[in-house]
């Protein structure tokens, strides 16, 4: 029996997966989502829902913009919820202030190309500088915490949990395949052995985050791409205002790509190390985003290995609790815990072609919602024009209003 034959076989149904499918649906392909749970249960469900375009920096900013559009559109086109809400920054000290004006003046430079495609705003509108009253006056924080921050408006927030349901079946219902509780063994060129037998495929997107390991353990070895765990928790807790936007604080400040590069950034990671090693060592990315029923997902902390323990130890979370209740001056109470795990490499992507028509996309650090469905279009972008296919009826209406 010949194996059955697709133009595109997506291996795994996260973001970057379904962003493959997605970009192959608007292109008219025959494509096939193959994922080994029943649903989606990986990265993409377990995050902030944070598309934070503005602080990334090269690469992840134009896969950034790109996804940012194809948010925007899933929202329209398939109930995705998503607020246009930008991002909040509390500078708790002027040092953190700092990085926040650098930012500022250096993206007041940018040039016409790389500005935020947000209804003609000037570039430099993308970093606004926030003074302690008016930090005060947008974020629900305990009295006298704030001397200063910044709103990003072009970011936006997604629910993570309703949006990858409202994408599978968007595109479930416009002719892509899913094949659920389907587990993939091996990839070669033309041929995706599942656990329910052989696919052909013209073009593979291996979209299994960390998992990458399972199927291309040389690749993963060779580029050093490790696991990293992050603790969570989903809270309720009685802020004296809905929190407007994902608030980010000191900590973020050292980890995203332009904040990271300015020269302020070094003063402030000394200071937080040198204070509060204990958060250090949970390499600590304190922030936080509310869901639409009310309740504030808070994280995160970060451990990195070829295997994550999946035992959490308690006192990540306390701290988080802890830090929480400092910051807003409100007590919370938990609702669920959970750990997530993302790949984790030297660099920000995996966009490898390691087989001839076999493409690996991953985000190698925790940034693949705002940018994941850029990267996934690049990559069948790559490959789309080259593939012999039967025309299918292409969803032009949502490419094109
Ligand atoms: C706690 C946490 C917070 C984060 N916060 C943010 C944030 O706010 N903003 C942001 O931009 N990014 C964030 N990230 C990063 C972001 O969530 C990930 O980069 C992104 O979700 C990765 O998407 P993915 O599709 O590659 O992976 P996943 O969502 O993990 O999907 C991979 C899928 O592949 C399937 N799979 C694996 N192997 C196989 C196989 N052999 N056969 C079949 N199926 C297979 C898995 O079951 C899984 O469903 C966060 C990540 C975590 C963990």
């Amino acid at each position: 029996m010949s194996a059955e034959r697709f133009d595109l076989v997506v291996v795994g149904g996260g973001v970057i997966g379904l962003g493959a499918a997605y970009a192959g649906m608007r292109r008219g392909l025959r494509t096939l989502v193959v994922e080994r749970g029943s649903e989606a249960t990986g990265a993409s469900i377990r995050n902030f829902g944070h598309l934070c375009v503005t602080p990334q920096t090269g690469v992840a900013r134009r896969h950034g913009l790109v996804a940012r559009e194809l948010w925007l559109r899933l929202a329209r086109d398939a109930g995705v919820w998503l607020r246009e809400s930008g991002t909040l920054v509390v500078a708790r000290a002027a040092d953190e202030l700092a990085v926040l004006e650098e930012l500022a003046e250096a993206r007041s430079g940018a040039s016409p190309g790389e500005q935020m495609p947000r209804g003609g705003a000037a570039a430099r509108d993308e970093v606004q500088l926030l003074d302690a009253s008016e930090t005060a006056g947008r974020i629900p924080l305990a009295p006298g915490v704030a001397v200063g921050g910044a709103f990003l408006p072009a970011d936006l927030q997604a629910d993570p949990r309703q949006a990858l349901q409202a994408i599978t079946a968007h595109l479930a219902g416009r002719g892509v395949e899913f094949r659920f509780r389907t587990g993939v063994g091996a990839v070669e060129p033309g041929i995706v052995r599942t656990s329910r037998g052989p696919v052909a495929a013209q073009h593979v997107v291996v979209a299994t985050n960390h998992d990458v390991d399972q199927l291309f353990p040389e690749v993963a070895e060779r580029l050093g791409i490790v696991r990293c765990g992050l603790d969570m928790l989903r809270v309720a807790a009685p802020l004296a205002a809905p929190l407007a936007a994902p608030l980010l604080t000191g900590w973020s400040l050292l980890r995203y790509g332009a904040f990271a590069e300015t020269t302020a950034v070094h003063a402030l990671r000394e200071r937080l190390h040198g204070e509060r090693p204990d958060l250090t060592a949970l390499d600590l990315n304190q922030m936080y985003t509310q869901l639409p029923d009310g309740s504030l997902i808070v994280g995160d902390t970060h451990y990195r290995g070829a295997a994550i323990t999946p035992f959490q130890g308690e006192a990540a979370a306390d701290a988080l609790l802890e830090e929480f209740e400092t910051l807003f001056g409100a007590t919370p109470r938990v609702l669920e815990r959970w750990q997530g795990v993302y790949a984790s490499g030297p660099e920000e992507f995996l966009d490898l072609e390691p087989l001839p028509g076999v493409h690996l996309a991953a985000a190698t650090t925790g940034i693949g919602m705002t940018t994941g469905l850029g990267l996934a279009e690049h990559v069948v972008a790559g490959f789309a024009d080259r593939i012999d296919h039967e025309p299918r009826p292409r969803h032009h209406q949502e490419g094109t209003r």
